[in-house]
């Protein structure tokens, strides 16, 4: 008897070995899909078969349905999460207190990057040899400008439907957090409510897994579809901009954040990274820093014991407003770019970049390239040629990839950290190897 138990035993486990979780999966996605789109790319004849069956058909079809069913998600999962976090930490008090921890813990990160960004690019000197002399007259870049007192104000919905239809985050969460509030203090007046919000955001979470099943194609798809249109071709004069973008990035999310994480909560950094990196790929095959909130909140919860009462709040905040992969590409950008023109840059200038980069990645929404869009403001800033931002167009799909992926991790490791401060997390669900959760 005990001998046959003993053996289903074993036989359990190596079922349990062979079945990949799904961050492997994952993984070897990734992977396979970077092979299949340059193996495209360079032996596959161009014609109606590649073009438009392949890599604009099958490719482009499963890959962005794949982001689709993620982004369905966003609008009423941040809703319903952050109503549901606000009213559950209830006293204004808590809230303030994590609210003026995580903005600050934001605004300082984002700065950090923009130095080491600055840091990197200045020892590389990427754009140091290209010589471009600017042209006169208008640039044929699109610029933005962002004004600092309309981003304040537009936090304060007109219309709070509009908001939602039109995906608005910073007013969502303004409102959502209010509603959350009023909900706490009616109580047991408003139970029915309050339910019908809790309630709503399971099923928002179940559907959420659901879909992280069919991820690995999702992923297969989406980097597939970007290696079979650029190759390699479009890197090789750009490579000591991308590599100094890269190593700032690498920096940032395995040196800054995780010494962060450490010094502040003693928790493992690796075990962190491990646990994180369904997430990270995800970022980075999206691009869309939004589009992930729900999967981020998800494994923050079931993989490292953050309260959702944290992590509904500071989440969606942080896919809004804190871009420090952008950042970073933005600060070795106007590097690149000054050294490009042959223009020298003040530490008046320098420090000019600092501040509006900072203010940039607050206006950078969580959706893919608005990074680009909003260097313009950047470079405008220190008098440099927004035409510039042509140079790097051509190679930014990849470094978006990689900046959403950074983007997306900081905002966890400040979650992880605001959290454990508040005593909200299970460090036990945190050490703990395996999990149920998303495997
Ligand atoms: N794609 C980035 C994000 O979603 C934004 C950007 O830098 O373009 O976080």
């Amino acid at each position: 008897m005990a001998d046959n138990t003993a053996k289903k035993d074993r036989k359990n486990q190596e079922k349990k070995k062979k079945t990949l979780g799904l961050s492997t999966k994952i993984f070897i996605a990734l992977l396979l899909g970077a092979v299949c789109g340059v193996l495209i790319h360079y032996f596959m004849p161009a014609g109606y078969v590649r073009d438009t069956v392949i890599t604009n058909g099958i490719l482009y079809v499963l890959g962005n349905g794949f982001i689709r069913l993620m982004q369905m998600l966003v609008v009423p999962l941040v809703f319903c999460s952050l109503v549901c976090g606000s009213m559950a930490i209830g006293d204004t008090k808590t809230l303030g207190k994590v609210g003026i921890k995580t903005i600050l813990f934001y605004l300082c990160t984002t700065a950090l990057a923009i130095c080491l960004a600055l840091g990197v690019a200045s020892l590389i000197n990427p754009g140091v040899g290209m010589s471009i002399a600017a042209a006169e007259g208008t640039s044929e870049v699109a610029t933005t400008s962002i004004n600092f007192a309309d981003t304040m104000l537009n936090m304060i919905p007109k219309n709070i439907f509009n908001s939602l239809a039109s995906g608005d985050m910073l007013p969502v969460i303004v409102f959502a957090v209010f509603v959350g509030i009023m909900l706490a203090q009616l109580g047991n007046k408003a139970s029915t409510v309050s339910n019908f919000f809790s309630q709503f955001n399971d099923i928002m979470m179940e559907m959420t897994m659901a879909i992280m099943k069919v991820a690995p194609i999702g992923v297969f798809c989406l980097i597939a579809k970007t290696f079979a249109g650029i190759g390699f071709d479009a890197f090789v004069p750009m490579l000591k901009y991308m590599g100094s973008v890269m190593l700032a990035l690498a920096l940032q999310c395995f040196v800054v954040y995780q010494l962060l994480l450490f010094g502040f909560t003693r928790l493992n950094p690796f075990k962190f990274i491990k646990k994180f990196f369904p997430v990270m790929a995800f970022a980075f095959s999206t691009s869309t820093s939004n589009a992930t909130i729900p999967l981020s909140i998800d494994t923050l919860h079931k993989k490292m014991g953050v309260s959702k009462q944290i992590s509904s709040f500071t989440i969606p905040l942080g896919a809004t407003v804190n871009m420090d992969g952008t950042s970073i590409m933005q600060g070795v950008a106007v590097i690149f770019i000054a050294q490009a023109y042959g223009i020298a840059l003040t530490p008046s200038a320098i420090m000019t970049v600092i501040l509006t980069a900072t203010i940039a990645s607050i206006g950078t929404a969580g959706v893919p390239s608005v990074g680009l869009v909003t260097l313009s403001m950047v470079l405008s800033s220190v008098g440099l040629p927004t035409e510039g931002i042509a140079l790097i167009m051509g190679i930014d799909r990849i470094l978006d990839m990689l900046r959403t992926a950074v983007n997306i991790t900081g905002d966890a490791v400040c979650t992880t950290v605001v959290a454990k401060q508040q005593g909200m997390m299970d460090k036990d669900v945190f050490n703990a190897m395996e999990s149920k959760a998303t495997e």
